[in-house]
């Protein structure tokens, strides 16, 4: 008998042939069931929604092999613990941002959002096509955890604020709800940064606890009211210019899974990405205007002197992170390699059209 008939006889198919593995039909009987942590609110617009997306899209792609259930922050470990959950291997994959995580990394911050740095399409460029994402898998590597960018929300707004910025003097004292290299940014440059979660902004705001906060964009403002709790919406936001959302997956529960469920993961992730960017940029846009023409928002612009202000500030934030570790110096000179070369291109094809259209 030839080869391919008793193949064809014996009901077996291409991969598994030669192979100690399960045969594919056995395989397709076999339910794997995902964990996914997530650092947001669950059913969040745009953020804990992307979560519910990715995990939907595995499941599906993988036609019920694969079955990710999602849990929202504190359902199963609070929102700052999703990095060691997913470390231990208490929930196999994890959504977040990798800002999160600069206790366990300084380099993971470079993944996320950094002050003056990357936009969404830029970011994404380095990621995939630059050695970005090596670099990502590397800092997380210690700790048994693949990332892979799932989402990004686009160039964020600077934030709401209950006074004029017309001068960086009316930075000096300002107490805002920004975290991360942008809040270091802000305390340079006279004013208190504030860390606080997201389901405590508004009431902070609206008391007067803090005079100013940054959240996302008016995708996300409006469903959380910020418009009634403060008068003055600036843009852009310097601090976020293109925040790239991480999933994590644990590395072992990775190993364990057959190619063609990894590829549909890794993949999926990738789908998940660009699903998210665009989510933003068509609600963002329908927001704004809602904000605008509806609410009477006082949009406006921040201050060229005030942006080449914090603009400065922030390349000494930045090169200070790249000299706190081995790690963080490897990931800076890469990123600001790219940004260099990027910049370039563009200026002279989206910028330049951009500006005229
Ligand atoms: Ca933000």
């Amino acid at each position: 008998m030839k080869r391919r008939e008793f193949i064809k006889q014996a009901g077996i198919t291409g991969a598994a042939t030669g192979m100690a593995i399960m045969s594919p039909a056995a395989q397709a009987k076999t339910t794997i069931k995902w964990k996914m942590v997530t650092t947001w609110p669950k059913n969040f617009p745009g953020l804990g929604t992307g979560a519910n997306y990715l995990a939907q899209l595995i499941t599906d792609m993988s036609g019920g092999r694969l079955q990710v259930k999602v849990y929202g922050a504190k359902e199963l470990v609070p929102a700052f613990e999703v990095f060691d959950a997913v470390s231990r291997g208490t929930a196999q994959m994890g959504h977040g941002a990798s800002y999160y995580w600069k206790g366990k990394s300084e380099a993971a911050q470079f993944f996320a959002a950094v002050p003056f740095g990357l936009t969404a399409q830029e970011m994404n460029a380095w990621l995939y096509h630059g050695g970005g994402e090596a670099l990502w898998r590397e800092t997380y590597k210690p700790f048994g955890i693949i990332p892979a960018a799932t989402g990004n929300t686009g160039v964020q707004m600077a934030g709401w604020f209950n006074r004029e910025i017309n001068s960086m003097d009316d930075l000096k004292g300002l107490k805002m709800r920004i975290p991360g290299l942008g809040g270091e940014v802000l305390s340079r440059a006279g004013g208190t940064p504030v860390s606080l979660p997201g389901g405590e902004i508004f009431t902070s705001l609206k008391s007067g606890a803090i005079d100013a906060t940054e959240w996302v964009g008016p995708y996300n403002d409006l469903a959380f009211g910020l418009h009634k709790a403060a008068k003055y919406y600036y843009y852009p936001g310097w601090h976020e210019p293109g925040t790239t959302m991480e999933a994590l997956i644990n590395e072992k529960a990775f190993a364990a899974l057959p190619k063609d469920l990894q590829s549909i993961v890794m993949n999926a992730c990738k789908i998940a990405n660009q699903n998210m960017l665009s989510e933003y940029t068509a609600r963002n846009n329908t927001a704004l205007k809602t904000l605008v023409n509806k609410h009477k928002v006082s949009l406006r612009k921040l201050p060229d002197e005030v942006l080449t202000k914090l603009r400065d500030l922030s390349r000494e934030v930045v090169l200070e992170l790249a000299e706190k570790d081995p790690q963080s110096k490897k990931v800076y000179e890469s990123f600001s390699q790219f940004s260099k070369d990027v910049k370039d291109w563009s200026a002279i094809a989206e910028l330049a059209y951009l500006t005229i259209r």
